[in-house]
């Protein structure tokens, strides 16, 4: 990727341009057209580094990209034969041990997924085998049960006094270091790349994205097939974001197609 590209799109994986069964094939065009333009397409997910190379090799993407809610960042030297890594967290087994705290100043049990069997992975993630190894595989971020809604309010009020915040995905939430967030990332990668101009055209559908889309210059929720997250309905309303049309790719794709039309500086 070039260090002068003018627009990046950057973009949640689940929900936003995946669907529940991670298909992704009504945006397969638009990733093409973006290829074509050379506008380079970062995913940037909750997902761990494991599963996102593995993402890019099936879907033919070369861009950096950011895991576990922002916590790192990886891309490719221009040969792409050594892989560089940009860390903003706190490592998994200190989140491990603050998410115990947190649990034992609730009572309140939170589950980290980790600590699921095959079976119960399966049941929530709908990933097997190798995928769940993949899924596993982390280094900055400690996904965990959603708890009810009234327990994950009290935990956020908790985490300040650990130097750590928690999103919620659609199927679990996130324990991360407050240094990470989706946005942060995405400046980290501006500074590193050196493009510090680049615009920013981001796309999410939880409450998880917030922060990269309050980043970022041109802002999409993508809604569900119930409509758009709640936690992201006051940024519609206040017309600080943009909602695509249709859940997941086919909502990505008409939306990312739409702005990439009214760009004049392509
Ligand atoms: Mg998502």
């Amino acid at each position: 990727m070039s260090n002068n590209s003018k627009y990046w799109v950057v973009t949640d994986l689940d929900g936003t341009l995946m669907d529940e069964n991670y298909d992704i094939s009504p945006a397969k065009k638009t990733l093409e057209l973006l290829s074509e333009l050379n506008i380079p397409v970062i995913p940037c997910t909750s997902k761990t580094a494991s599963e996102v190379r593995y993402f890019r090799k099936e879907n033919g993407l070369f861009d950096p990209f950011i895991v576990e809610n922002g916590s790192a960042v990886y891309g490719f030297n221009a040969s792409r034969s050594s892989e560089w890594e940009l860390i903003l967290g706190k490592s998994y087994k200190e989140l491990r041990n603050i998410l115990k705290n947190i649990s034992n100043t609730l009572n309140f049990h939170l589950t980290p997924l980790n600590d699921l069997n095959q079976n119960q992975i399966f049941e929530l993630t709908g990933l097997k085998e190798q995928a769940i190894i993949r899924a596993l595989d982390r280094h900055w971020s400690v996904p965990f049960l959603n708890p009810p809604d009234e327990i994950f309010e009290k935990v956020k009020l908790i985490c300040d006094n650990y130097n750590v915040h928690v999103f919620k995905g659609n199927r679990m939430s996130h324990l991360l270091s407050s240094n990470s967030h989706k946005g942060e990332a995405v400046n980290k990668l501006k500074v590193y790349l050196n493009n510090k101009d680049v615009r920013i055209i981001a796309l999410g559908d939880s409450q998880n994205d917030l922060p990269l889309l309050e980043y970022a210059d041109i802002s999409i929720v993508v809604p569900g097939k119930n409509g758009p997250n709640k936690y992201l309905q006051n940024g519609i309303d206040k017309n600080l974001f943009r909602l695509a049309d249709a859940p997941h790719a086919r909502g990505w794709s008409n939306s990312v197609e739409d702005v990439i039309r009214n760009l004049k500086d392509l």
